[in-house]
């Protein structure tokens, strides 16, 4: 059978590899590149993904997939550490010490806090499905742990979107970020860069046989008796891993309506560290940035020979105009750097980033097959309640293997 798989991201390239060699695969990318959301750049003489990458210690099928690809040497844990940027400084909030001496939050705010990370981890997601973000944690901790801890964490995740954002969003981040000792958050990362597992499925495609064309937007998907036509390309199955709502466009079909915000990241390699070390920096000062993340303070910068720094934000709709320029702009100011201490940026965009985890989200995740057409990626169970490395990887196995079962 010709399978025809529409997107190259990790979802469809871990089904792309299970899939060829049994059958015909044919992969079809839009962008010149491979790896969608885990697409990486070529710096000189090192890769660095255009959107920050970490692993946890609970992406099993990750390290299932980076074992088989011959990585495993590879993965190394590090600490991630913390901090709030606010009121024109920066604390860092890695150590229980720095934590107990931030002004923001009173001891007993401080412990709400603790003990709602503990809870986090045995509540039952679901029945936060129908509940707001916003209403949860007011009830619970109140209006002033939501307003110096909570809503400053969602708007630089959702931006407008924050206030639809469900509890059970919230809580199964709060629970999966809570695998910290006293000096971080233990996080993985693959020496060398996750460019690399992109890169090993790719080989690992082609050498079965499997096709990818790259550079080939999906333009036009049509059923034609017991035969799909991709761009008027003829195959007897098809996969789509790009958002439904994509997909509903360029086949004419119906999907259900997943909200998606996009992303606007830029990466910046530069003279010195301006983080005071710390790795993750969560912006509560408004800005064109909701969070900079200082992968050289969480990698070594001896592997890059300067420091690497993203400035993270998401949108809805189109990207503010000169974005690209107001984060430079910004970042100098707040963080006291100077252009000249700057050596190069990039401007990752994508408008397609990931799900907004709305309430009542759930309810739209669509089926594994409709319209006589398979569905896994970033909208499947698997991703919910977040998108992951990990999430792509089990929905594309998950799809391979019903494909698998059912074609012959
Ligand atoms: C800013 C950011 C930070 C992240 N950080 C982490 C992290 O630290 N840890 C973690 O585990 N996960 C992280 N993720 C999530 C992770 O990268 C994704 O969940 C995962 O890579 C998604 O893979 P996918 O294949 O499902 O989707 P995608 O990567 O979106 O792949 C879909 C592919 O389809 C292609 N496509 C779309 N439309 C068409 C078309 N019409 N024709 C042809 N091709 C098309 C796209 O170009 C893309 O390559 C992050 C994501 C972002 C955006």
């Amino acid at each position: 059978m010709k399978i025809g798989i529409l997107g190259g991201g990790m979802c469809g390239l871990v089904a792309a590899n299970a899939l060829a060699g049994e059958h015909d695969v044919v992969m079809f990318e839009k962008m010149p590149f491979l790896g969608g959301c885990l697409a990486s750049y070529h710096i000189d003489d090192y890769w660095i993904e255009r959107y920050y990458h970490h692993c946890f210690s609970g992406d099993e099928q990750l390290f299932t997939l980076i074992r088989e690809l011959g990585l495993w040497d590879k993965l190394e844990w590090r600490e991630g550490s913390t901090g709030y940027f606010s009121g024109g400084t920066l604390y860092p909030l890695t150590t229980p010490l720095q934590i107990l001496r931030w002004p923001e939050l009173s001891f007993i705010d401080k412990v709400k806090l603790v003990s709602l990370t503990f809870r986090a981890k045995k509540t039952d997601l679901l029945s936060l499905d129908d509940i707001p973000a916003e209403t949860y944690i007011l009830e619970h901790l109140g209006p002033r742990i939501y307003s110096s801890f909570f809503e400053p964490l969602l708007r630089s995740k959702f931006g407008k979107n924050r206030s639809k954002v469900s509890a059970a969003w919230l809580i199964s981040r709060i629970a999966i970020r809570s695998n910290r000792g006293v000096s971080g958050e233990h996080l993985g990362y693959l020496n060398g860069g996750f460019h690399q597992i992109i890169d090993k499925l790719e080989k690992s495609i082609i050498n079965k046989g499997g096709i990818i064309h790259q550079q080939t937007p999906v333009t036009s998907l049509s059923r034609n008796d017991a035969h799909w036509e991709i761009n008027g390309e003829r195959v007897d199955v098809v996969l789509s891993t790009i958002p439904p709502t994509e997909l509903a466009t360029l086949a004419g079909i119906t999907m259900p309506d997943i909200p998606y915000q996009g992303a606007a990241c830029m990466t910046m390699g530069i003279e010195r560290d301006v983080c005071k070390g710390v790795y993750w920096i969560n912006m509560k000062d408004e800005g064109p940035y909701g969070a900079v993340v200082a992968h050289t303070n969480f990698v070594p910068k001896e592997r890059y020979g300067e420091h690497i720094v993203y400035l993270a934000s998401y949108f809805s709709g189109s990207v503010p105009v000169r974005l690209d320029q107001k984060m430079r702009d910004d970042f100098c100011s707040r963080f006291s750097l100077q252009e000249k201490d700057i050596h190069w940026s990039r401007m990752a965009i994508d408008p397609w980033a990931g799900p907004i985890y709305t309430t009542g989200y759930r309810s739209l995740i669509p089926a594994y097959e409709k319209h006589g057409i398979y569905l896994a990626g970033m909208f499947s169970e698997e991703n919910y309640p977040e998108r992951s490395m990990e999430g792509s990887i089990r929905a594309g196995t998950h799809i391979a293997q019903r494909i698998r079962e059912k074609v012959h």
